[in-house]
């Protein structure tokens, strides 16, 4: 049987394992075919696929972007990209500059609010990683601003709070250009988080499949039950392939653990059966 988990994150980005933890406990969990997906790099490909070739899992080379498309902010996943693509790394090489930049207003705020040093606190927890939201949610635990992440989010950080900064990062058609020059498929990330109506919903698959994007993910651990059938049916009408990922961050960070997720519902076509060697499950 093919478990197939297409959107996890390491220490490259947001995620608390490294490349080589991801890929020891995916492969525990009877994960069988494992993409990583770190938020705007590369970093930690090279690391997850020697782990995969050790442990017989089937890694797929993916990554999940940050755009921007009518003043919201969608994550695309590329799955299956090349990860020396000169067009790709310059495109996220801009897009970590654009975090860094947030990180450094969203301290600011922080400050203003009364929290001190967090920029500091936050980019030595980073190391070597790209910066994201969560990094400062785990900061606010960290220094007792909050209990939980959660709540990290839901005081400061998500949008609509005080901590949080808009930021523009990439353009749709831009970032799927990347995707497609890196060899990749580029996928709707956890569509249902971005609470579109259905008219907007489907002018950004127009506008995703004018680009040259080709799948939707259905299963996502931030998706329930009934996201997952509206979802499916999309991809069924709108010819889009269906994929499905945990967006794993760790074991303290997950909505899923790894290897706990649902098949795709009948009817959809799976990502994966557009690979060669597909054992077609
Ligand atoms: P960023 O891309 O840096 O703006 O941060 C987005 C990331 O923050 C997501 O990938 C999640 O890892 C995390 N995140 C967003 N909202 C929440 C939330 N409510 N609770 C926990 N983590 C969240
Ligand atoms: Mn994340
Ligand atoms: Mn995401
Ligand atoms: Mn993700």
């Amino acid at each position: 049987m093919n478990k197939c988990d297409l959107h996890t994150h390491s220490t490259a980005s947001d995620g608390s394992l490294t490349p080589t933890q991801l890929v020891e406990r995916a492969a525990s969990a009877g994960v069988t075919t494992l993409a990583l997906t770190d938020h705007d790099t590369v970093a930690g490909l090279d690391e997850a696929a020697r782990a995969a070739v050790r442990l017989g899992i089937r890694f797929v080379p993916g990554v999940e972007l940050s755009v921007t498309w009518h003043e919201q902010t969608i994550h695309l996943l590329g799955l299956g990209i090349d990860p020396a693509c000169p067009q790709l790394c310059d495109g996220l090489a801009g897009l970590r500059a654009a975090r860094h930049r947030r990180a450094e207003q969203i301290a600011q705020r922080l400050q203003r609010l009364g929290v001190e040093g967090t920029l500091e606190g936050v980019l030595a927890s980073v190391q070597q990683g790209v910066v994201g939201r969560l990094h400062f949610a785990r900061h606010l635990v960290a220094c007792g601003q909050v209990t939980d992440v959660r709540a990290g989010f839901d005081r400061f950080l998500a949008r609509g709070r005080p901590g949080y900064v808009a930021a523009r990062w990439a353009e749709l058609d831009t970032a799927v250009g990347w995707i497609r020059a890196a060899g990749g498929q580029a996928v709707i990330a956890h569509p249902a988080r971005y609470r579109l109506t259905h008219s907007v919903l489907l002018r950004l698959f127009a506008d995703f499949k004018a680009a040259g994007g080709v799948g939707l993910e259905v299963i996502a651990s931030s998706h329930c039950h009934d996201d997952r059938l509206v979802y499916a049916q999309h991809a069924r009408t709108q010819q889009l392939l269906a994929s499905m990922g945990s967006d794993y961050h760790g074991p303290d960070h997950s909505l899923c653990g790894l290897g706990q997720l649902p098949a795709l519902p009948d009817g959809c076509v799976p990502i994966w059966h557009t690979w060669p060697n597909s054992n077609g499950e």
